[in-house]
C-alpha cells in the first residue's frame, strides 16, 4: 500500500513507520522535523517531507489523493501544551485535522484517525455526588469505545480543551460515516510509552509527560514532584504492543475496522503516579545506577497550579476495555508493567550514556 503517515516523526509515529517499511509498504511521512525517523530516511520505500500543514504552501490535498490509506497522527498530545496554549491545541487538534478528514472524504480514501483516551475524561466514582458501593471497583473506571460517558470539567478548566476538540472530531467523522459513507477507523491510544515517548526536561520551562520528568529527575537527583500527591492513575501500554494492535488496524482483516472506534491499551497495567515513581525509583536503583553512593531523588508532592498553572484538571483514572479488539483483531498486550518501564528506562539511560561519551569526545 502507499500509507501517507501525517505526523510520522512523533513517537507513535516512528515506531509504526518502522512497521510499516518492515511489511513492505510504501510510507511517505511529513512532519516538522526527523529526528526519530533517522534511521529511515534512506529507505527506498519511505520519503520524508519536512512539512507544516498549517502552511500555506502544503499541498496535503494531492498527497492524500495519491495515497491508499492515510493514517492521521498530527496532535498536540501533552497536557503541559492543553494548559499553556489550550487555542493552538484546539486549531491543530480540530481546524486542521478536520481539513485532513475532509480531503479523504473527497477523495474517498480510508483514513486511520489517532484520538485520545482522553475524550472519556473522569470517572463517574470521582464525581461528588456519585453514590456508589464500591468506588474502588474497577468498572468504574473501565472505559468501552461505543458505551461509555464522557464526563469533563467546566470550562474554566482549560485541560478539557484537548478532550472535547478530538471528541468533536471523532464525532464529525462518525457523522461523514453516517452522511458520505465515510471509511474511517478511530484509534484511542491509553499511555502508550516506549523508546523515544519524549524530551528529557532541559529548562524550567520545559512540561513533557510524567515518565520524562521522572526519568530526568534520577539521572540529574531532582525530585520526582507527585501532582496532587500522585494519586491518579494510568494504563501504561508498550509501545511494541500499541504497534501491533495499529498494524492490524492498518491492515483491517475482513474490513472489521470500517467506522470503528478501538482503544488500545493495557488493563491490567495500572498504577498510581505515586506507585510508578516508586517502580522507577525502585528499578533505576537495582539496573541502572552506576554509584550507589549517589543518592537516589526524593518523592516530593506539588499542588496542580503549582505545576501546571491555572486551568488544571485531571483524569482521575482509566482503564481501557479492550473487547473490540481482542475479538476483533485477535489482539492482546503483553508486555506487564515493570518490562515496560525497565525497557523504557534503559533506552533513556543509553542516550544520556552516549550523549556524555560524545560530549567527551567532543573535548
Ligand atoms: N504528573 C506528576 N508529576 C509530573 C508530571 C505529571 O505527578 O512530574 C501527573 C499528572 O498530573 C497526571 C499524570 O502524572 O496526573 C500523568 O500526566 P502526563 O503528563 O504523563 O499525561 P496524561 O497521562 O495525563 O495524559
Amino acid at each position: 500500500m502507499r500509507i501517507l503517515s501525517l505526523g510520522a516523526a512523533g513517537f507513535i509515529g516512528s515506531h509504526l513507520t518502522d512497521r510499516l517499511l518492515k511489511e513492505g509498504h510504501h510510507v511517505t511521512g511529513l512532519d516538522l522535523q526527523a529526528d526519530k525517523l533517522t534511521d529511515y530516511l534512506t529507505h527506498p520505500n519511505f520519503t520524508f517531507l519536512r512539512q507544516d500543514i498549517r502552511s500555506p504552501e502544503s499541498n496535503l490535498d494531492r498527497l492524500i489523493q495519491e495515497s491508499d490509506l492515510v493514517i492521521d497522527l498530527i496532535a498536540y498530545a501533552n497536557p503541559g501544551l492543553y494548559l499553556r496554549i489550550p487555542l493552538e491545541v484546539f486549531r491543530l487538534n480540530f481546524t486542521e485535522n478536520l481539513k485532513i478528514a475532509e480531503a479523504c472524504v473527497r477523495h474517498n480514501k480510508r483514513l486511520i484517525q489517532f484520538s485520545t483516551c482522553e475524550v472519556y475524561g473522569r470517572t463517574a466514582a470521582s464525581l461528588k455526588n456519585a453514590q456508589l458501593l464500591n468506588p474502588e471497583d474497577p468498572i468504574h473506571a473501565t472505559f468501552s469505545e461505543d458505551t461509555s460517558e464522557f464526563i469533563l470539567g467546566p470550562v474554566s478548566k482549560h485541560r478539557w480543551i484537548y478532550s472535547c476538540a478530538k471528541q468533536l472530531l471523532e464525532r464529525v467523522l462518525h457523522a461523514y460515516g453516517l452522511e458520505h459513507g465515510f471509511n474511517y477507523t478511530i484509534i484511542r491510544p491509553f499511555n502508550f510509552i516506549g523508546p523515544k515517548i519524549d524530551y528529557l526536561p532541559q529548562q524550567a520551562a520545559d512540561i513533557p509527560r510524567v515518565f520524562s520528568f521522572f526519568m530526568g529527575s534520577l539521572l540529574t537527583g531532582a525530585p520526582m514532584k507527585l501532582v496532587n500527591g500522585g494519586t491518579n492513575r494510568r494504563c501504561y501500554t508498550y509501545i511494541d504492543d500499541a504497534v501491533e494492535c495499529c498494524y492490524r488496524i492498518v491492515e483491517n482483516p475482513g474490513a472489521v475496522c470500517d467506522r470503528q472506534i478501538f482503544n488500545i491499551g493495557s488493563p491490567h497495567n495500572e498504577v498510581s503516579i505515586r506507585q510508578m515513581a516508586e517502580l522507577m525509583r525502585n528499578i533505576y536503583a537495582e539496573k541502572f545506577r552506576e554509584n550507589p553512593a549517589v543518592p537516589l531523588p526524593e518523592i516530593v508532592s506539588v499542588s496542580g497550579e503549582e505545576f501546571y498553572g491555572e486551568g488544571y484538571d485531571d483524569s482521575d483514572r482509566r482503564i481501557p476495555d479492550i473487547t473490540k479488539a481482542r475479538t476483533l483483531l485477535g489482539w492482546e498486550p503483553v508486555w506487564g508493567t515493570r518490562d515496560t518501564f525497565e525497557r523504557t528506562m534503559e533506552y533513556y539511560v543509553n542516550e544520556q550514556c552516549e550523549a556524555m561519551t560524545s560530549s567527551l569526545a567532543g573535548r
